[in-house]
């Protein structure tokens, strides 16, 4: 654990799966007058709460001492362990509605979530064959969560007080529906979460990429001097570093399009022929990661469908796109 900026307690958290890219998720504890605000959890594992005990310990505090919870969003690795952090603690869990309405179809009653990927995978053109596995690549991470609803909801827009801090909450959509960040303007920290990350470019699938677009736009006009994100280290340069993964989605729109060409084509098809950074062609990417690519190769045609650069036809129920 490491005192990041002063009362701010940077925690790496593990993460249980061998064949993860990422190396830790991050949680920090932020000290309160009564109590600590911890911003996301880390996953439901024995590890991951015995690093948080640790750190409270160094502290001279409890897991008992942690007074909220703030979830940015409710991926396993930034919500895994908030249930068994309220329990013992009674904390409060504050999240976005929208993430609160995922709760449910994502680890709770997950037979009509599954069914829609099914059917999102083959009408963008997966073969039946590959689409069960694809759709089940993510079954068995809901072991790593205890599912717990939030005692606050959030729109963006609120304010969460704690010691000196005076943080805002930004809703920021697109890595996830729901998603938001911790602003505190007087001192100029940005809590990030999955929404911007210092070498990594955050997963979009699925939401409307030209929102997570416009939402990394109005963070650049922050004025931030330090930002602390749920994955690798803090880092500076907020501006440069959103404008860099806006970049990154507009090359990969034009990269598409090239791809297109001429010809109708599925999601499917062009996922194939995207280069997925470190030279990896679609087919070498684990599962988990072959299926966030079609979402996230579908996210780039609704946006060009909405700005008019594609069309759309569906044949056989299958939805091909051509230049428009
Ligand atoms: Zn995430
Ligand atoms: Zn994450």
């Amino acid at each position: 654990m490491s005192e990041i900026y002063p009362g701010i307690y940077w925690l790496k958290m593990p993460i249980p799966m061998p064949e993860s890219t990422l190396a830790h998720v991050n949680v920090y504890l932020v000290r309160g007058d009564s109590g600590f605000l911890l911003v996301d959890t880390g996953w439901d594992t024995p590890e991951s709460f015995a690093v948080l005990e640790k750190g409270l310990a160094e502290l001279g505090a409890r897991v008992e001492d942690i007074a909220r919870i703030l979830v940015t969003h409710v991926h396993p690795d930034h919500y895994g362990l908030a249930g068994r952090i309220r329990e013992r603690s009674g904390a409060e869990i504050l999240m976005h509605e929208i993430e609160r309405d995922s709760i449910e179809p994502r680890y709770i009653h997950l037979d009509a979530l599954l069914r829609q990927t099914d059917a999102a995978l083959v009408a963008n053109g997966v073969p039946r064959d590959d689409m069960v596995s694809l759709r089940d690549a993510t079954l068995g991470l809901e072991d790593y969560v205890d599912p717990v609803y939030p005692d606050t909801v959030l729109k963006g827009g609120e304010t969460v007080g704690t010691g000196e801090f005076t943080f805002r909450v930004l809703w920021t959509p697109g890595h996830s529906s729901g998603h938001v960040c911790l602003y505190e303007p007087e001192r100029q920290i940005l809590f990030s979460g999955d929404h911007i990350l210092p070498t990594i470019t955050p997963n979009v699938s699925a939401n409307p990429l030209g929102k997570y677009l416009a939402s990394l736009e109005e963070l650049r006009q922050l004025d931030v001097s330090l930002v602390l994100p749920g994955h690798d280290a803090p880092f500076t340069g907020l501006a440069g570093r959103a404008a860099a993964i806006i970049n990154h989605h507009y090359e990969r729109n034009g990269e598409i399009l090239a791809t297109l060409g001429g010809e109708l084509k599925t999601a499917c098809d062009l996922a194939l022929h995207v280069s997925w950074g470190t030279n990896a062609s679609w087919l070498d990417l684990p599962l988990f990661h072959r299926r966030m690519a079609i979402f996230e190769t579908i996210a780039h045609l609704e946006m060009m469908l909405a700005d008019g650069r594609v069309a759309q036809e569906t044949r056989s129920g299958i939805i091909y796109y051509r230049r428009a």
